[in-house]
């Protein structure tokens, strides 16, 4: 029994923490807890060794694994460990790319916010940023962002993501900014799409994904009804409204893409 009291200590020490910081957050209810602890202590009564708290809750649906692993950043952070975030500029073809390296949080965001006021007064609004070793952003982190998006847009500039990780990305799917801000996966996708005006990819203040059926001169925003009728075999998918009427089509006058 030593070793399963010492597995008791070790859950209400590690495991139980997580479970009041998912009650707090409003992700879990209290009797989600309740009964993957449950799960957990018939584990040590049967002498097994018990799944993580998180991992229960995963498994039960209670929560998704990216909730989970935010969760925990935010923890390592209350506990000031893995603050550090390094910032990085380079050219590539007159577009600024910043390289954002470690985290981007609360403690980072007046950093980034200078850095981005400081390409603007040197006349950049092309700014492209490396998140390709960024291993965490919240929502304070992605506020810099979209305090210059405007800005770098007006000037006829973007700024634009490529490399970014699962839990970035859905961090700005939840914020609803991936509806505005682009993201790619690769360094090259995000230099060649600075070669359009961001209104080419744009419609009615999001991102569009513009398609056609092959035997159409029309091209659609994706959601149009015209295109519920056309087999997916038949779409044509464009990058950009530009990319649509270089093939030859023009907008639908329905859904005005
Ligand atoms: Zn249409």
């Amino acid at each position: 029994m030593q070793g399963g009291a010492g597995v008791t200590r070790k859950i209400k020490e590690t495991y139980h923490r997580l479970g009041e910081i998912v009650v707090r957050k409003g992700a879990a209810r209290p009797s989600d807890v309740d009964e993957a602890l449950a799960v957990q202590r018939a584990a040590i009564a049967d002498h097994r060794a018990p799944q993580k708290l998180g991992d229960i809750l995963v498994d039960r649906k209670v929560l998704d694994r990216a909730t989970i692993r935010e969760i925990l950043e935010e923890q390592k952070v209350a506990r000031g460990e893995k603050r550090v975030l390094n910032i990085d500029l380079r050219e590539h073809d007159d577009v600024a790319v910043v390289v954002l390296d470690g985290r981007l949080d609360e403690t980072k965001q007046e950093t980034l916010t200078k850095v981005l006021e400081r390409l603007m007064n040197r006349g950049f609004g092309r700014v492209a940023f490396d998140c390709t070793r960024l291993v965490y952003l919240n929502s304070h982190g992605v506020s810099s962002f979209v305090k210059y998006v405007d800005e770098a847009r007006a000037r006829g500039g973007d700024l634009k993501f490529f490399g970014l990780n699962p839990d970035a990305k859905f961090t700005l799917d939840r914020l609803g900014v991936s509806k505005y801000l682009q993201m790619f996966l690769t360094e090259d996708e995000a230099i060649r799409a600075f070669a359009l005006p961001i209104d080419e990819y744009m419609s009615r203040g999001s991102l569009g994904e513009y398609v056609a059926s092959s035997d159409s001169r029309n091209f659609h925003l994706s959601y149009c009804a015209t295109m519920n009728a056309v087999e997916d075999d038949d779409k044509q998918f464009f990058e950009s409204k530009k990319h649509a009427r270089d093939a030859g089509k023009t907008p639908c006058k329905r859904c005005k893409p």
